[in-house]
C-alpha cells in the first residue's frame, strides 16, 4: 500500500499503531499480523431500499470494534485509515467508483458533532473520496433534530425516530447526480435507508450506501447506534 508524505512525518512524529491492539505497526500497515487474521471481512449480502447498491468492508465484531471505538473516542490514530481504506478498495473492485459523482458522509447533528469534535464518518468519506478521486460533500445534508439512541430502539421504531430528522441543504449539488453515503457502521440500515429516500425526493439519481463495518447479518448483540 502506498503511503503519503505527510504519512510518513506523522510516523515518524507519531509511530503508527495498531487501533485495534495499540501494537507499533508500519506506516504502510493498517493492522498488526496478529489482529488481520482475526478481523472478518465483510462477504455477505444487504439491502438498502432506496438505493443501488450497499458495501462493506468489515464484518463488525469484538475483534473489529476496538478500532471503531478509537475512531469515536477522538484519539483516531490510524483507526480512519484502517477503516477506510479497505472500504476503498473494495469499492474499486465492484465498480461503484466509476458510477459516482459526488460521496456525502452521514450527517451528525450540529450539537453532537460539537460535542465529538468531528464527525467520524466525515473522516472515513474523506479517505475514501481522495482514493476514488471523488468529491466530498460535507455540508449538502444536514441532521436538523437530535434523534433518540437507535440501539434502544426497535427495528420499526428506528425507522420511525428518523422521519424527518434529516434536510437537503443544497439540492443543487444532487440534482440528477449519483450519491455514495458513507457511515462507519450500519446495523439494520434504517439510517442509510432514510437518507436514501430523502436524497431521492431531493432530485439525486442514484444513492450507493458504502459503510466500514456492517454488524453480522443475524446479530447476537447490538451495541451500536446507527
Ligand atoms: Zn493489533
Amino acid at each position: 500500500m502506498k503511503i503519503c508524505i505527510k504519512q510518513k512525518i506523522l510516523h515518524f512524529l507519531f509511530p503508527t499503531r495498531c487501533p485495534v491492539c495499540g501494537e507499533f505497526i508500519y506506516p504502510e500497515e493498517l493492522f498488526c499480523d496478529e489482529c488481520s487474521k482475526k478481523i472478518s471481512h465483510f462477504t455477505g449480502e444487504f439491502s438498502v431500499p432506496a438505493a443501488e447498491s450497499y458495501t462493506a468492508a468489515f464484518v463488525y465484531d469484538k475483534n473489529i470494534s476496538p478500532a471503531v471505538i478509537l475512531l469515536k473516542k477522538g484519539i483516531c490514530g490510524n483507526a480512519d485509515r484502517a477503516l477506510a481504506l479497505p472500504l476503498a478498495e473494495k469499492l474499486k473492485k465492484i465498480s461503484t467508483a466509476d458510477s459516482v459523482d459526488l460521496i456525502l458522509p452521514v450527517p451528525m447533528h450540529k450539537k453532537a458533532q460539537c460535542e465529538r469534535g468531528y464527525n467520524q464518518a466525515e473522516l472515513i468519506a474523506k479517505i475514501i473520496g481522495r482514493e476514488l478521486r471523488i468529491p466530498v460533500v460535507s455540508d449538502c445534508v444536514v441532521k436538523v433534530r437530535r434523534t433518540a439512541a437507535q440501539k434502544e430502539l426497535d427495528r420499526i421504531h428506528r425507522r420511525t425516530n428518523l422521519k424527518g430528522a434529516f434536510s437537503v441543504l443544497r439540492p443543487e449539488l444532487i440534482r440528477g447526480k449519483s450519491v455514495l453515503l458513507i457511515d462507519d457502521i450500519c446495523t439494520t440500515g434504517s439510517t442509510l435507508t432514510e437518507l436514501a429516500e430523502v436524497l431521492r425526493k431531493n432530485g439525486a439519481k442514484k444513492v450507493f450506501c458504502a459503510t466500514a463495518c456492517k454488524t453480522p447479518l443475524k446479530p447476537k448483540t447490538d451495541n451500536t447506534n446507527t
